[in-house]
């Protein structure tokens, strides 16, 4: 039944009719528009379908921050592989996580060195292992708000063993495109809006991007058609001279997002000033674990501490311009040379929703 729903967002006859009005609307245009996403996974569906191909040369798409891995400074990896090292614990992370590599090791490379490193699928995953092991098991929470709902979840609801800690990495992603869209450091003429992580935040907080900084926003899935009818709902609203949210995934995303899953997110957690990997410290960007919930907090019990020499992008990665979309991965000499998902420099090489990984997968070199 649901396949056969998913199956009319990938009608070649629907995408073509949206291709066409694209190209009819976009004839229309003053100028050549950037249109900017922050999904890691409606790049992954813009390189599978091939959907840049299917538009006109006056608009171009870029990837920006939208892959979790991708963002997470080598300061908090260098951080926790230290410790891993270092004390008898055991630390658990997704399979994205492992080959990241931080200033000195990945994840992956520590493992072979002896570290206790186990790989999950989520944090339940982490608390059922936490519970057979006598020791520490720290799981390394990373992810925007579509993780830290269910990290949230699980601390606030769940009988969790002594034993069990966590590492926030967990990031909102609309206040660090925010905080980046006023400092200039990004620019674009619109914004196609996440689809899973707009399930949980809603659309109600990119109204200041609409408002503030007059960007056409809509939300897209990511079937063809979910993705074209948002490029096309966009360039109809530059004709027409508006800047509003708009919804082209109605089928899943609230305008006011997933309550249940704000309030154990607000419960659990604040916002506080947290490192992009490249792109600096951003202010309220970062979750961090409330008073009530510090015993859950590795930072604390292991008295992390944090030097000043961490290496966020090796020689000759542009991972940090990639993730601004200020240059794409054919622009970086090492792409697919030097640079592959077998052995990456930098960690837009190594997750699905990275942007390397995508174009290297897709053969765009
Ligand atoms: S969590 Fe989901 S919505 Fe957010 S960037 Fe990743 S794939 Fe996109
Ligand atoms: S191809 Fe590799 S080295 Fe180049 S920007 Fe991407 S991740 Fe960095």
């Amino acid at each position: 039944m649901s396949k056969i729903k998913l199956d009319v967002y990938n009608d070649p006859e629907i995408v073509r009719k949206l291709s066409n009005f694209i190209k009819k609307e976009a004839a229309k245009l003053e100028k050549p528009i950037r249109i900017m996403h922050i999904c890691g996974t409606h790049e992954n569906s813009i390189v599978r379908f091939g959907l840049r191909d299917l538009l006109p040369k006056n608009i171009t798409v870029i990837a920006g921050p939208g892959c979790p891995v991708c963002v997470t400074s080598s300061r908090d990896i260098d951080a926790i592989i230290e410790l891993t090292l270092k004390e008898d614990i055991k630390l658990l992370t997704f399979g994205d996580m492992l080959k990241v590599p931080g200033s000195r090791l990945s994840f992956f490379r520590a493992k072979s060195m002896g570290a206790d490193i186990e790989m999950i699928y989520s944090i339940f995953d982490g608390i059922e292992i936490a519970k057979k092991s006598s020791k520490p098991c720290i799981f390394f929470a990373c992810g925007f708000e579509t993780t830290a709902a269910p990290t949230a979840a699980a601390l606030r609801d769940l009988d969790i063993p002594n034993n069990f800690y966590i590492y926030s990495v967990h990031k909102y992603t609309p206040n660090g495109v925010y905080a980046l869209l006023k400092s200039g450091k990004i620019s674009m003429d619109a914004l196609i809006l996440p689809g899973h992580a707009s399930t949980i935040s809603g659309l109600k907080t990119y109204e200041r991007f609409a408002e503030g900084f007059g960007l056409p926003s809509v939300a897209a899935g990511f079937e063809a058609a979910d993705i074209l009818l948002a490029i096309a709902l966009i360039v109809k609203q530059i004709n027409n001279r508006e800047a509003k949210v708009e919804n082209a995934y109605n089928r899943v995303i609230e305008y006011e997002g997933n309550k249940k899953a704000q309030k154990a997110i607000d419960e659990v957690f604040y916002l506080t000033s947290s490192i992009w990997r490249g792109l600096g410290e951003i202010e309220n960007s970062g979750y961090e674990l409330k008073d009530e919930y510090k015993r859950f907090d590795a930072k604390e019990e292991f008295n992390i501490t944090y030097t000043d020499d961490y290496i966020e992008h090796q020689k000759g990665c542009k991972c940090n311009e990639i993730i601004l979309g200020n240059l794409t991965p054919k622009d970086c000499p090492l792409f697919g040379k030097r640079c592959t998902p077998y052995d990456p420099i930098g960690p837009c090489m190594v997750s699905d929703e990275g942007t390397c990984k995508n174009w290297y997968d897709g053969g765009l070199f």
